[in-house]
Order: C-alpha cells, then structure tokens, then sequence
C-alpha cells in the first residue's frame, strides 16, 4: 500500500477527544491514537494540530477580557496535545509535542526546523497552542503550519462524512458533495472552516479534505487517497 500523499497535516478538533460533553474521554484518546497508528504505518509524515473546544473556547467566554480567555483557549489545546501524545506513546508511535506558546519544560517550543527534522526522523508532530496568537483559531493554525511544513493537504476529521448542502444532522435530504471548488464553497456559503484560515488555504491552493474520523478505518483511507469525505480544491486521485 503505498500512501497518496508524502506529508499531511490533520487537524483534530478538541471535541474529537472529548465523547458526550466537556473533558477528555480515554477511549476516545485510545480510539483516535489507534486511528493515527494504523495511518502512520502506511508511511505518510504526519503532523496534527490539536483544538481545545473540549475544555474551552475562549471567543465564548464572555466574563474575560478576550485576550486572556484566548491564552486559556490555547492552553487548553496544549492539555490536549499532552493527552494524545501519551495515548500515541502507547500505541508505540513516537512523537513530539512543540508548542506555540513556550510552556518551559512541556514540550519544545515550535520551530519549524524543528518540526521538519521530527517529520524526517519519522516522528509524528503534535502542534499546540495554535498560532501563539489571540483572535485567531486552530483552524487558522491548521492551516498556516500544513502552508509553513509543505503538506501536501490538510485532513480536516469532523463528525460528519464531509460537507452538506445543508445540516445532515437536521434534514435527511442532505447532500454530501464528493469535490468542492474554493467558489463554490464560497458562493454556497457553506462551513467548511472560519473564513480567516478558509481564505489563507484558498490563497495558497491548499487541497483541504473535510471526512468522518469517527469511522474506523478513515484517516488511513485518506492517507492512502481513497474516496472519502469531501476535497475542496486539489485533485482527486
Ligand atoms: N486560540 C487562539 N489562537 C489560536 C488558536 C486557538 O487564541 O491560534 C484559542 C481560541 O480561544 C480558541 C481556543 O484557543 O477558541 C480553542 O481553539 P479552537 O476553538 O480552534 O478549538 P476546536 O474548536 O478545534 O476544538
């Protein structure tokens, strides 16, 4: 089996670690690492970078200064990138957390450099913290590192099989769409990603893939560039 692409970045949302409510779920962290494991094996470089919807999200946090409740939010996000580098330990695929925000003695601080010799010796690169920036979100993050380490596509796992004509979880009419042009994201005003880090993707060409990760099997069919979920620009194999 050879991999479709050379390196990839996929961005793991906070609540993808997190079953039912708020915090992190065990099994989820099992079932995500185990996922990564079988992914990684077919010989693709990963690079992940990891939300904090989970624990918390600053914009909606209203009784704080904005500033101070985004540096939350990204801390939050690096309590979620030591949670699944230790479940990727266990499934014996080693790794490297490098953060953003420098968190002395957690973790490296995030170089690009850095990241690029991790991905050449093979490890997996967890990126924390997104940006180090306020106003901005682990979308945007996702975007802009899959641009800075040369990804060939960003892996966006949602809990959906990809994107809708309208809300699959609402109406059962629903339409996945198999290939999207950036317009026709645009022009149907469709959520694919925040329109900060949708328009930085679309400036570069960035080929992003919008799948299920919660089916088994589906982040190594991505790797392996089988049909799933949704492909906004970029070529289908
Ligand atoms: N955040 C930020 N700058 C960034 C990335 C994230 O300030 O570059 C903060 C922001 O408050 C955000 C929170 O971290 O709400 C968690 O990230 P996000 O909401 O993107 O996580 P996800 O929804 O993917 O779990």
């Amino acid at each position: 089996m050879e991999p479709h692409y050379r390196r990839l970045l996929l961005k793991v949302s906070g609540e993808a670690l997190g079953e039912g409510g708020g915090g992190l779920s065990p099994e989820r962290l099992r079932y995500v690492a185990r996922e990564l494991a079988e992914a990684r094996a077919v010989g693709v470089e990963l690079a992940l970078v990891v939300g904090g919807g989970n624990i918390l999200r600053g914009a909606a946090t209203r009784e704080f200064d904005r500033v101070r409740a985004d540096q939350m939010g990204m801390l939050a996000t690096l309590i979620n990138a030591l949670a699944l580098s230790e479940a990727l330990r266990r499934e014996g695929v080693e790794n490297r957390v490098l953060s953003a925000l420098s968190v002395e003695g957690v973790g490296e601080p995030y170089h690009r450099d850095r990241a690029l010799e991790h991905l050449a010796g093979g490890r997996v690169v967890i990126l924390a913290c997104g940006t180090g920036n306020p106003f901005f979100t682990t979308d945007t993050a996702a975007v802009l590192r899959a641009l800075e380490l040369g990804a060939e596509a960003l892996l966006k796992a949602t809990k959906v099989d990809g994107v809708y004509d309208k809300d699959p979880v609402r109406d059962p009419t629903a339409r996945r769409y198999d290939y999207l042009s950036y317009e026709e994201v645009l022009s149907r005003r469709l959520a694919v990603m925040d329109l900060t880090a949708f328009s930085l993707a679309r400036e570069h060409g960035l080929p992003l893939l919008v799948f299920n990760m919660l089916k088994s099997g589906n982040i190594k069919r991505a790797v392996l560039g089988e049909k799933v979920g949704t492909l906004v620009g970029g070529e289908r194999k």
